[in-house]
């Protein structure tokens, strides 16, 4: 099973008022240009992996894979996939539909997204993937997630899966 997650106003929040985690940086890497990561995704990665699932990012910005990957890693985090722009336009290059989707998880086998537009959700509902939208202002974000990846994982083992 895997999951992704946006970045931007997803799990990367510059708002002032949604809390970050905690980061220092070792002298050797106090040049790393850090960015924000959202208050609670540390917690919600490792309680993720116990329930069994992969993570992955799939984002629409031109952020090296190198770079993101480091940027979790400081957390103490690993991402088992990381999807960039570069990545998605391969995905999408030889799909027949005029209007392509701005992401499409399912074609990396991901059984659900996490994002911040809704238009990620009707996208959804258009190419077939399942998408959860949080707000980057919510609060409860970390339990919509967990709640959500509970029912897929049943769905998944009572072979009722739906997008
Ligand atoms: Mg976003």
């Amino acid at each position: 099973m895997l999951i992704t997650f946006d970045l931007d106003d997803t799990l990367i929040c510059w708002q002032p008022e949604t809390p970050t985690e905690p980061v220092k940086l070792p002298w050797h890497q106090k040049w790393f240009p850090i960015e924000p990561l959202r208050y609670g995704t540390v917690d919600l990665f490792r309680k993720l992996r116990n329930y069994g699932w992969q993570i992955g990012i799939y984002t629409t910005s031109h952020r090296k894979s190198k770079y993101i990957k480091k940027l979790f890693n400081l957390h103490g985090l690993e991402l088992d996939l990381v999807i960039n722009q570069d990545e998605h336009e391969k995905i999408v290059k030889n799909l027949k539909e005029k209007r392509k989707p701005s992401k499409l998880p399912s074609r990396v086998n991901s059984h659900l997204h996490i994002d911040d537009s809704e238009g990620v959700l009707v996208e959804g509902q258009r190419f077939q993937f399942r998408a959860l939208i949080v707000d980057p202002l919510d609060s409860n974000w970390t339990k919509k997630v967990l709640a959500e990846s509970i029912s897929v994982t049943q769905m998944i083992e009572q072979g009722c899966y739906r997008t």
